[in-house]
């Protein structure tokens, strides 16, 4: 089980010119029990020092996944990653331990302010879009999504004011 996609990372991600972000979009695609055999792989065999961004991804769709067991080597993690990416890593943790408490979804971790989570995620739908004015001159973007697998609706509101956009979660229903 996920040894195709091994063997298809190897010749075209790390023998190749494919961009690995691009390989890991399109795991969405593959059954869950590939997906998270091809993610363990990677994390056990290539190393964080040598292909940070590919351990990343690997260790994003492992936490969106909701691999328990991918908490563990995560965690044996923390020095080496939060060096400059403290709450990348955090948002990772955080999406495995809510999944190890038992919660059926990641509602939990997304609607958690300090984690800035954009409204576009796999678990996610997009139901409509919408704009608020604020004070007659900021304008926001909001997005409404459905959790696919508690049925929550979301406004998540997108404020571009900062460096970076933020997004704000609130439960619509
Ligand atoms: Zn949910």
């Amino acid at each position: 089980m996920g040894s195709e996609l091994i063997r298809a990372f190897q010749r075209d991600v790390i023998e190749g010119s494919m961009e690995s972000r691009k390989f890991f979009l399109s795991l969405k695609d593959e059954p869950r029990e590939s997906a998270i055999a091809f993610c363990r792989w990677v994390v056990s065999n290539i190393t964080y020092e040598k292909h940070p961004v590919i351990i990343k991804a690997a260790f994003d769709k492992l936490a969106h996944l909701r691999d328990i067991p991918s908490l563990e080597p995560l965690a044996q993690l923390r020095e080496e990653w939060t060096n400059t990416y403290l709450n990348e890593y955090e948002y990772l943790i955080a999406l495995m331990e809510n999944a190890q408490t038992g919660a059926k979804c990641n509602c939990n971790v997304y609607q958690d302010g300090k984690f800035n989570v954009p409204p576009y995620q796999d678990d996610l739908e997009e139901i409509g879009t919408g704009k608020r004015d604020h004070d007659g001159f900021i304008q926001t973007d909001l997005i409404y999504v459905l959790c696919r697998t508690c049925e929550s609706e979301w406004e998540v509101e997108i404020d571009y004011t900062y460096h970076y956009p933020h997004s704000h979660w609130r439960r619509n229903n």
